[in-house]
């Protein structure tokens, strides 16, 4: 990697950094509707297409290297923008490196467990990221929202108190720092939508015949919660931003652009990571030698002894010769 390109990446995604311990509030500090300056779409769909083929590389040093995990968190209103954007970040990453786990109103069996459960149990192992298309950050977003959430965990009287959501926070926290110093590196996305840019992509879903399966009437009554959501968020920001896993908030009216950011910061901290592919001891590299040899004395008559050398040989010479002609 380039140090140019990675630092490049840096100051891009900086300004969407929430700086840990700053309070944020969420209408002022943050315009969904930011563009970093980058005027045209189609220069946005540039840098996200480049961006991508990044990511793929990173990837299959990451599953090479078996070591490390991470972990994309994707949080936003109803309309943000999420199932969009996994689709376009993770277009060009090899699928059997990526898990992605999708969170609903918990089931029965998840409610009869500590709150952080489900969300352990969709972990990504080493060497691959996990995409949570949102995550246990719900329980500190719709389940603060709307209470009877909370009573349905059947939690002792004891741990349900006004302090509850203070302990939930300092709990994820403990939760991402135990994962990070571990090997699992957590990355945290909100997307922030304006509220005009909700109204209209709701009427889109409502005119589009193809989209009416994705618009839910219960939309429009946590719409109709707004500012208690974006209080809740805005604190959940304030809260959680932590050195170990700081929150990132994506520009989110323009969709182009928050899926540019979300492949910024995803590559940020694949580069960060700086996975290798693992070294080959002398010991292995001499038994590599022994069994070509043992394939090459196998080879029919007529046929070339190891045909991938031989193109690889012929594409080194021609290398050799073109850049001979350019010098
Ligand atoms: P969708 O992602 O549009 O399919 O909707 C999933 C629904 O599940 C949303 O309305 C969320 O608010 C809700 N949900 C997700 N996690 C939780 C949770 N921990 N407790 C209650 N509701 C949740
Ligand atoms: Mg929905």
């Amino acid at each position: 990697m380039g140090d140019d390109r990675a630092e490049r990446i840096a100051e891009f995604i900086e300004p969407l950094r929430v700086e840990p311990g700053s309070r944020v509030r969420l209408g002022e500090d943050f315009d969904p509707g930011y563009k970093a300056g980058i005027r045209k779409k189609e220069d946005g769909v540039e840098l996200l297409r480049s961006g991508i083929e990044l990511l793929a590389d990173y990837q299959r040093r990451l599953a090479a290297q078996d070591t490390y995990g991470v972990l994309l968190c994707l949080q936003a209103l109803d309309a943000g923008g999420k199932d969009g954007t996994i689709r376009h970040v993770m277009s060009g990453v090899n699928p059997q490196g990526v898990r992605v786990s999708g969170f609903k109103v918990p089931s029965d069996e998840e409610l009869d467990h500590d709150y952080l459960w489900r969300y352990t149990r969709e972990l990504p192992r080493r060497g691959e990221i996990g995409i949570f298309n949102r995550s246990h950050y719900e329980e500190v977003l719709v389940v603060r929202v709307h209470p009877e959430n909370l009573r349905r965990e059947k939690l002792p009287d004891a741990a349900r108190g006004p302090d509850v959501w203070q302990r939930r926070y300092r709990e994820i926290n403990d939760w991402e720092r135990y994962l990070s110093d571990n090997g699992f590196r957590v990355v945290k996305l909100f997307l922030n939508l304006s509220k005009e840019e909700q109204r209209i992509r709701f009427l889109k879903r409502i005119d589009v015949p193809e989209r009416n399966w994705k618009f839910s009437s219960a939309d429009v009554r946590e719409r109709a919660r707004w500012d208690d959501y974006q209080r809740a968020f805005s604190q959940m920001l304030s809260a959680t931003s932590t050195e170990w896993a700081p929150w990132y908030v994506v520009p989110a009216d323009h969709k182009w652009f928050a899926r540019v950011c979300a492949a910024a910061v995803l590559a940020h901290t694949l580069i960060d990571i700086d996975p290798r592919y693992p070294e080959v001891s002398d010991a292995a590299r001499r038994e590599l030698a022994e069994v070509r040899r043992e394939l090459e004395a196998e080879a029919p008559e007529g046929a070339a002894a190891d045909p991938y050398a031989a193109d690889a040989g012929a594409g080194e010479r021609k290398r050799e010769k073109k850049h001979k002609k350019h010098r």
